[in-house]
């Protein structure tokens, strides 16, 4: 007789379905730090379609995404399914998960009750004429995420999925280890052998940004299994060993490289020739680390703002950056010059269609790639390995837990066929916190021959003449704290006749309010809600900021490079003054 409720790990019988689990659920009155967000409840198990299956999950991979689904932003991913008819005032996340199957529709030829398997995260609808028509359904307009855009994830003892969604479990993995990867490896997967004629084939190089994390780690995997050779990018030297072991041929620490961010304007000459000098050394790391002038044919991107200019900079001739994030900002800049004198691609790549999964879970089947689980948690632990991510404190590789899985290492059934043993990732590998928005490193001349020749023709000129931050900066700060009113901090620019106010926590410069934060927070908003905004609410995020005995080039290459307007200049680290480009522009006139 099925029980109306089992224990966590107390699995009911093969087949029987109760009407009531366990699950870690989000709701809209939560939204907040995962902490507060998930809390854990007894529903109802979901009724499946002809098409769908049941799955008792036994373990569960942490992603990002839940992240963003218990802040209930960018999308209210709650708020969208019930606009779209979709009744559920709650969300069970997880996309990713290890398990076997309880229940299946009544089309479902492909799987049967007690087959063992792992869920890839693409859903579909296949009444969608795009996808009955054989195209590619990661373009099909009804596409979405299981477990992020779709409710009834991997956090509950049954998740609801299509079946083409299920792929074999590899015998030789744990259920913990076994359901980390494929999300991460299907993407990079498609990244990497996705786009016809640029995917990536034996002797090819290929730059991999990340190569310590979850995307990384699988791609830099996926490239020596075909035979490329891939370059890992690192932030710390304890991650070059992990990277070499997965396959990397060698790795480049970006710290060693300060040209990160947005490209300097064109037509700032010294900013210009500073990031070329930086990208030209950053090519000749590349160099060093092949032992040989050659070019990356391919360029794995996901942190998108500070390394794009970069990563087109030293991508080959007729090569591909491919991206799927843009982890450090979404304003990305090309120098439009080498992308269409070099014939290079720019490829946005989103997750993966069944082919590609298949492909990831292929090569893991052969022991070829490994998941890279770093570190597996209880299932009472899922809000915390939420919160590590949300503080950017998770460990490098993939994260899982544990849901019908009675303790950790189980489901093994057959022996491990890996290729090579990996090393362990150092106990210190964690994220440090936040990611810089400002590194950029010297592209290299890689792709230099035609193109960097002739932009060493131009003449830079120089305009240094000796002035510095501090000769020509305001002294003191217009500032407001941080719970000020918009329509204070509004007052006070109109009165002081400026254009940006500096937020001021303590002694501390949190942010600016600038004009056009005001005139963004009254947008979808009654002048009476946008004025009693708090300062903290609109202003843009930390300080960009330089010391006062900085020469006033590089100040004005700063700006121009971030299309700023003003800087918080500091002495010793305190802020004591402002340097806006209107006082450089009198500057100019008057010289
Ligand atoms: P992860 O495990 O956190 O790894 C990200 C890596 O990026 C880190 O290991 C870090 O390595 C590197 N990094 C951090 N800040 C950087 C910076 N300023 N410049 C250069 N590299 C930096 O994350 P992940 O799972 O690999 O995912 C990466 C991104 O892809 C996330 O935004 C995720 O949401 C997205 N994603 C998208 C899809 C899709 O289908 N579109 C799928 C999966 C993931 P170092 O500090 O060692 O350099």
């Amino acid at each position: 007789m099925t029980k109306e409720l089992y224990d966590l790990h107390d699995a009911p019988p093969l087949g029987e379905v109760p009407p009531k689990m366990h699950a870690w659920l989000i709701r809209p009155e939560r939204f907040g730090e995962p902490t507060q967000a998930f809390q854990r409840e007894v529903i109802d198990v979901p009724p499946i379609a002809d098409d769908e299956v049941l799955v008792y999950v036994m373990a569960a991979g942490v992603n990002y995404n839940n992240v963003w689904a218990s802040l209930g932003i960018p999308v209210n991913v709650i708020g969208a399914r019930n606009k779209a008819g979709e009744p559920e005032p709650f969300h069970i996340g997880g996309s990713d998960a290890s398990g076997i199957v309880y229940k299946v529709g009544k089309d479902v030829t492909s799987l049967k009750v007690g087959d063992e398997v792992v869920i890839h995260c693409g859903i579909w609808n296949r009444n969608c004429p795009w996808v009955k028509a054989g195209n590619d359904p990661m373009y099909s307009p009804t596409f979405r995420i299981w477990g992020y855009e779709t409710n009834w994830g991997s956090f509950a003892q049954f998740t609801k999925v299509q079946a083409h969604q299920c792929l074999p479990k590899p015998k030789h993995l744990s259920w913990e280890a076994a359901a980390a990867y494929m999300l991460v490896g299907a993407t990079a997967y498609r990244m990497l052998c996705g786009w016809g004629e640029h995917a990536v084939r034996r002797g090819d190089v290929v730059l991999i940004w990340g190569g310590a994390g979850g995307l990384g780690s699988m791609a830099i995997q996926i490239c020596r299994a075909l035979g490329a050779t891939p370059i890992a990018m690192i932030s710390s030297e304890d991650k070059r060993a992990y990277c070499e072991s997965l396959g990397a041929k060698g790795c480049i620490n970006r710290n060693d490289f300060d040209h990160w961010g947005m490209l300097p304007h064109w037509k700032d000459n010294a900013g210009y020739a500073a990031w070329l000098k930086g990208v030209r050394k950053f090519g000749s790391a590349i160099w060093e680390v092949l032992g040989e002038k050659r070019t990356p044919r391919i360029v794995f991107e996901h942190p998108g703002e500070t390394t794009v200019p970069t990563s087109i900079f030293v991508c080959d001739t007729g090569g591909m950056v491919v991206i799927c994030a843009g982890t450090t900002g979404y304003n990305a800049t090309v120098d439009l010059r080498y992308l269409w004198m070099r014939q290079k691609c720019l490829q946005g790549s989103h997750f993966a269609n069944d082919e590609q999964s298949i492909g990831i879970n292929n090569l893991v089947l052969q022991g070829l790639a490994d998941p890279c689980m770093s570190r597996a948690f209880t299932f009472a632990e899922i809000p915390d390995a939420h919160q590590l991510m949300y503080h950017n404190k998770h460990p490098h590789g993939n994260m899982s837990v544990l849901v019908g899985a009675p303790d950790f290492g189980l489901g093994i059934s057959e022996t491990d066929p890996h290729l090579a043993d990996h090393l362990p990732l150092p106990p210190s590998d964690t994220h440090t916190i936040p990611p810089s928005p400002f590194p950029l490193s010297s592209p290299s001349a890689l792709s230099t021959a035609y193109m960097s020749e002739r932009l060493d023709e131009v003449e830079l000129k120089l305009v240094d003449d000796g002035t510095l931050v501090k000769d020509l900066m305001h002294r003191g700060l217009i500032s407001c704290g941080p719970d000020a009113t918009l329509e204070e901090a509004a007052k006070t620019m109109m009165d002081r006749d400026i254009h940006a106010l500096v937020v001021m926590e303590g002694d501390q410069a949190v942010g600016v309010v600038s004009q056009t934060d005001i005139v963004l927070a009254r947008q979808g908003r009654t002048a009476a809600e946008a004025r009693q905004l708090s300062a903290r609410a609109i202003m843009t995020p930390g300080c960009a900021s330089c010391d006062a005995g900085l020469k006033l080039t590089e100040a004005v290459s700063l700006m121009t490079g971030r299309r700023l307007h003003r800087l918080v200049v500091t002495e010793g680290g305190v802020p004591v003054g402002m340097l806006s480009m209107t006082d450089v522009v009198r500057k100019l006139l008057s010289d």
